[in-house]
């Protein structure tokens, strides 16, 4: 079974304290918020042979098969290799799983995840299971961008929002869950995985909090053309290509941001005050649009996982960034 966590209590007995389930459920809501946890928790429950008020109880053959990933009636689909899209051979299989007899005599169950990793025959091969439900099976679709699926996936199931929990609970709960961190480190954390606190501990595991300052320094270096721009992007070999579009997005929206207000308050975070505060004044508005709009339709491409040249980009990135200070 899943992790429980605090932020959701409440979710959780709408979802599982359901008089009667629906065929199919949407499970939609940020990264790294426990999304999956709540849909394997919820299953175990649904397949348990002896619930325990909503819980699964732990101990029976289907929660034994479950735990040993046996269970002969569930099915769980993701892509074979991490990023990578769900196929729709895949999917055929799901669908023939769908019609069988459940062999324990139960309910079925299906976890999908990610839901938006189906192209559209995958898809629509999908929508069968989804438009014909066959016997007692539920279908638990986790998706972390719903707008990206078909309206006719996302109109068949029950949809379940998952918010972000408060930053109060997502802080208590980093408290216990990096004790070594400093509250400040925490907040930090935090503030770089945009409120998800599982996504923020992922982020202290792989050590990003140091990139973004690896980062910075080598962004205050190009300004300062103390590095070119194709030095450094081979200096960020190691960085996700995905957070750096996110940090530059970031950036460009915060220079934008204080162009039409000069409020220093709304800077952002502190790395970075002076240098988006240098650049909001230095670049004419007009090349600030210009490079965000650049950056946000590169940062779709990264997010889509399609084929980029890294270093190239990166270059391109730099360049632009570069130039952003003076007239032109
Ligand atoms: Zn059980």
């Amino acid at each position: 079974m899943g992790e429980v966590y605090p932020w959701q209590v409440t979710l959780w007995q709408q979802l599982a304290g359901r008089r009667q389930h629906a065929h199919a459920y949407l499970l939609h809501g940020p990264v790294g918020i426990g999304k999956r946890a709540l849909a394997e928790r919820f299953m175990a429950s649904l397949l348990c042979l002896k619930p325990n008020g909503l819980e699964a109880c732990g101990t029976c053959k289907a929660c034994h098969l479950l735990a040993a990933g046996t269970h002969p009636d569930n099915f769980v689909l993701e892509p074979e290799e991490a990023d990578k899209p769900i196929k729709v051979d895949q999917v055929r299989e799901l669908v023939n799983f769908v019609v069988q007899t459940a062999q324990l005599g139960g309910r079925k169950v299906v976890l999908v995840e990610p839901t938006e990793a189906m192209n559209i025959n995958a898809s629509n091969a999908l929508l069968k299971s989804l438009e014909e439900p066959a016997g007692d099976t539920v279908l638990l679709l986790i998706s972390h961008q719903s707008s990206r699926l078909l309206p006719t996936v996302r109109s068949r199931c029950v949809q379940q929002a998952c918010p972000l929990p408060s930053t109060e609970q997502s802080l208590a709960w980093l408290t216990q869950a990096l004790p070594e961190s400093s509250e400040a480190a925490r907040a930090e954390l935090l503030r770089l995985a945009a409120g998800s606190p599982l996504a923020a501990v992922k982020m202290h595991e792989q050590g990003v909090p140091a990139q973004r300052a690896q980062v910075i320094e080598g962004v205050k270096k190009l300004l300062k053309q103390q590095i070119g721009p194709s030095q450094l992007a081979e200096s960020w070999n190691a960085i996700s290509l995905q957070l750096l579009f996110d940090w530059f997005c970031d950036w460009a929206q915060l220079m934008l941001r204080y162009q039409l207000t000069t409020d220093e308050q709304g800077l952002g975070a502190d790395d970075m005050r002076k240098v988006v505060q240098y650049l909001a004044e230095k670049t004419p508005q007009r090349k600030v649009l210009q490079i965000q709009d650049w950056l946000l339709a590169q940062r779709q491409k990264v997010m889509g996982k399609a084929n980029l040249n890294r270093v190239l980009l990166l270059e391109a990135l730099l360049v632009q960034w570069a130039s952003l200070p003076g007239p032109g």
